[in-house]
C-alpha cells in the first residue's frame, strides 16, 4: 500500500510573519503607553514609529500575498515528489503479479538474516518451493488463468508464514520464504504443512489440483556466503523433484 507523507516545508515565510506580528504587538504596546503616560515624542521618533509600522503592514501583505501561496506549491510538489518515490520504492520492493517480496527484496532480506544469524549466533532456515509442472498447466488452462492460480497459491503459502518470515518470488513459479530463528527440523515440519495446504487447495473452473515440491536448508556455522545456503535448498528442491514431486526434501538430516 502506498504510503504518502506531507514533507517538511523551510518554514522562512512563517518565522518573518511571526517576527513581524511581535514587532506589531510590541510597537502598539509602545504607542499605548506613549499615550497613557501622555509621552510627547519628538516627530522625528514619531517618524521613526511610523515608518516600522508600515514596514511590518507591508511585510504581513507581501507574505500573505506571495510567500504563503510558494509554500503551498512547494508543499505540493514536495508531496508528489514523495509519492512517486514510495511508488518507485514499492515496484521495486514487491513483485507485481503476487506481491509478495520481489527477488532483489529477498535477496536483501536475506542478507540480513544472514548477517543477524552470524552475529548472535541464531538458527535460520530457508525454503525453495517450485510448483510442480506449471508449464503443462498452462499449456491447457492458458497464460492468464495460470496467473491466477500463481496468486492464489502464493496467497495460501503467504497465510501460514510467520510475521518474522519473508516471502519472495526467486523467479518463474519458484518461490523463498525465510524462516529465522528456526532450526531444520522446524523449517522441515513448516515446509510440509504449506505443501500439504497447497495440495488441498482447489482451484476454481478446473479439476486438477496444484502441488509444489520444497528443498529445505537450514544456515551453518562454516557457511561464508548466503548463496551457500540457496544452493542447498536447491539441491534439497532437486532431489524433491526427482522423487516424483509433491514432496519436500532437507538438504541435512533432521
Ligand atoms: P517442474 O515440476 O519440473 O518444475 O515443471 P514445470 O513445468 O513447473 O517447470 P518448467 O521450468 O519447465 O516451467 C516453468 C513454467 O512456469 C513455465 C512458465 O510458463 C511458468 N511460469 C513462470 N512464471 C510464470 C508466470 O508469472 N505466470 C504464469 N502463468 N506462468 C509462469
Ligand atoms: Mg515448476
Ligand atoms: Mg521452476
Amino acid at each position: 500500500m502506498t504510503q504518502t507523507s506531507t514533507p517538511p516545508v523551510t518554514g522562512y515565510g512563517s518565522t518573518i510573519l511571526k517576527i513581524a506580528l511581535v514587532m506589531l504587538a510590541v510597537e502598539v504596546l509602545i504607542m499605548l503607553g506613549f499615550y497613557w503616560f501622555d509621552v510627547r515624542l519628538p516627530d522625528w521618533k514619531l517618524a521613526l514609529v511610523d515608518a516600522g509600522l508600515l514596514a511590518i503592514v507591508v511585510a504581513a501583505i507581501a507574505y500573505f500575498a506571495f510567500v504563503r501561496p510558494k509554500d503551498r506549491q512547494i508543499r505540493e510538489v514536495m508531496a508528489a515528489l514523495e509519492e512517486a518515490r514510495l511508488h518507485a520504492e514499492n515496484l521495486a520492493r514487491f513483485d507485481l503479479l503476487t506481491g509478495v517480496l520481489s527477488r532483489r527484496a529477498i535477496f536483501e532480506a536475506l542478507d540480513a538474516e544472514v548477517a543477524r544469524a552470524r552475529r548472535y549466533n541464531m538458527a535460520l532456515s530457508c525454503l525453495m518451493i517450485d510448483l510442480d509442472r506449471f508449464k503443462v498447466f498452462n499449456d491447457t488452462y492458458g497464460h492468464q488463468y495460470g496467473d491466477k492460480v500463481l496468486q492464489h497459491i502464493v496467497q495460501v503459502i503467504s497465510a501460514h508464514c510467520r510475521t518474522n518470515d519473508s516471502l519472495g518470488r526467486y523467479g518463474g513459479e519458484e518461490f523463498l520464504i525465510l524462516l529465522p530463528e528456526t532450526r531444520i527440523g522446524s523449517a522441515t515440519t513448516f515446509a510440509e504443512r504449506v505443501r500439504s495446504e497447497v495440495a488441498k487447495t482447489s482451484l476454481d473452473h478446473v479439476k486438477e489440483r496444484v502441488t509444489v515440491s520444497i528443498g529445505v536448508a537450514e544456515w551453518r556455522d562454516g557457511d561464508n556466503s548466503a548463496s551457500r545456503l540457496i544452493s542447498r535448498a536447491d539441491q534439497a528442491l532437486f532431489e524433491a523433484k526427482a522423487t516424483g514431486r509433491n514432496c519436500i526434501r532437507a538438504s541435512q538430516p533432521v
